[in-house]
């Protein structure tokens, strides 16, 4: 603890910030974590596209070696990290190879020409290299889900602390507000984060946010139960990994997202909603409190909100062509059953209930995933497994460090027959 508080203190982390902000014009050094996943591979795409403002620094994965040292070739990394380190001839010169664990994500994330920590990894393994960035005063942009739903209350002050030195400098910083140092690249979180600039946020009445409602929207109850990993994983509008898309067809996946939100935009559970939207445009709406609401509309394509996570608080030419809202025609709004999606509930209630039961959730989650996928339970089994997880690891003190967290959640995926550690490779991306 004490090497943190060193690390986090004073003129070092204020120095870091000035640097991380990027006002002095110059390139913004990168650190990418989980660059071979899903998300990873995105923002690979847009580092790429922006060779004047980025400087690629690190690039770690976990086992896809060949994936990395091609990125590696693409973007002239100074080092890669990777489970397995990668023989020098695959990589361009003046690109070192290492070996990290979560351990050693943390230390290569303090380099001092890191600025920008980009996370696309799942699970817990990137949640040291978080606190490390933020306390140091480097920026975060994450697509972890585990960052706010299992740390909300460990990463959330650090943020708020960087954004409320930024408002001592000035008035009117765009770096004044937490959202400008942990930068959040899911497109639900995104589309709320561009509804609010400008936006004082006691004029919030509630947060909106939609789902696609899966590929089990429509088909009949009783169905549910004989539902297949195949068909679960045929998501409608979204490309996603597999863990993401199940957590799309149960739900899982807004009922995290609803607990981010209260995190990121400090706004009651009572104030956030939740409505199904198939075509996925509408990446969610802020309703504020004189009736006025605000959308955020674009393609599902990730590489959008991962721009804008990049170039805050600019806006830089789009990958694609424009949405046209003509050939479009209509879009579509309902509301979430209970009884189709229960898990949703639930989240709730793990929101309500505090940091202890939301880590307790999304460790059981990871379990319930894996054992539906390997078809060791029925598709409705998820959302009995996280209210039973809920129940039994809700209550009791709040998780005081990252140690207590992963130790939760090892100690609530052993308790459903998980590996007993908490899980989440480098490589696995997480791909929101
Ligand atoms: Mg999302």
């Amino acid at each position: 603890m004490a090497e943190r508080q060193r690390r986090g203190g004073g003129s070092e982390a204020a120095a870091g910030r000035e640097a991380s902000a990027g006002r002095t014009g110059a390139r913004l050094g990168v650190a990418l974590l989980g660059s071979t996943g899903s998300i990873g591979r995105s923002v690979v795409d847009v580092l790429a596209r922006f060779p004047d403002r980025f400087r690629t620094v690190v690039l770690a994965a976990g086992r896809r070696v060949d994936v990395l040292a091609e990125q590696a070739r693409r973007l002239r990394p100074a080092v890669v990290a990777a489970e397995v380190p990668l023989a020098g001839s695959d990589l361009p010169p003046g690109t070192r190879s290492v070996r990290a664990d979560r351990q050693g994500l943390a230390e290569l994330v303090l380099r001092p020409d890191v600025d920008l920590v980009v996370v696309g990894t799942a699970g817990l393994v990137s949640l040291r290299a978080t606190i490390a960035a933020l306390e140091a005063g480097k920026i975060v942009a994450t697509s972890n889900k585990e960052t706010l739903v299992a740390a909300g209350h460990l990463v959330m002050p650090l943020a708020r602390k960087a954004a409320a030195e930024a408002a001592a400098r000035s008035t009117g910083d765009p770096f004044a507000s937490p959202l400008a140092w942990l930068r959040p690249i899911d497109s639900e979180h995104s589309a709320i984060w561009q509804c609010l600039a400008g936006e004082d946020r006691r004029g919030i009445r509630r947060l909106v946010l939609t789902a696609s409602g899966g590929p089990f929207l429509d088909v009949p109850l009783a169905a549910l139960a004989t539902a297949r990993p195949e068909a679960a994983l045929r998501h409608p509008t979204w490309r996603m990994g597999p863990k993401i898309t199940i957590d799309s067809a149960t739900l899982v996946n807004k009922g995290l997202e609803v607990i981010e939100a209260h995190w990121l935009y400090d706004v009651d559970y009572d104030a956030i909603a939740v409505v199904i939207h198939p075509q996925s445009i509408v990446h969610s709406v802020v309703e504020f409190v004189d009736g006025s609401l605000k959308a955020q509309l674009g393609r599902p394509d990730m590489r959008h909100p991962i721009q804008y996570a990049l170039s805050y608080p600019e806006r830089w030419p789009a990958p694609g062509p424009s949405l046209d809202l003509a050939a479009l025609a209509r879009l579509d709004f309902r509301a979430p059953e209970p009884e189709r999606f229960p898990a949703l509930a639930t989240a709730y209630e793990a929101g309500r209930l505090g940091p202890r039961a939301t880590a307790a959730l999304i460790a059981a989650d990871e379990v319930a995933v894996e054992r539906f996928l390997a078809g060791e339970l029925e598709l409705p089994g998820i959302a009995r497994l996280l209210a039973t997880a809920v129940e039994r690891f809700g209550e009791g003190p709040v998780p005081a460090d990252v140690e207590a967290v992963e130790a939760l959640a090892a100690e609530v995926q052993a308790a459903f027959g998980g590996g007993g550690a908490p899980r989440g490779v480098v490589g696995q991306g997480a791909e929101r």
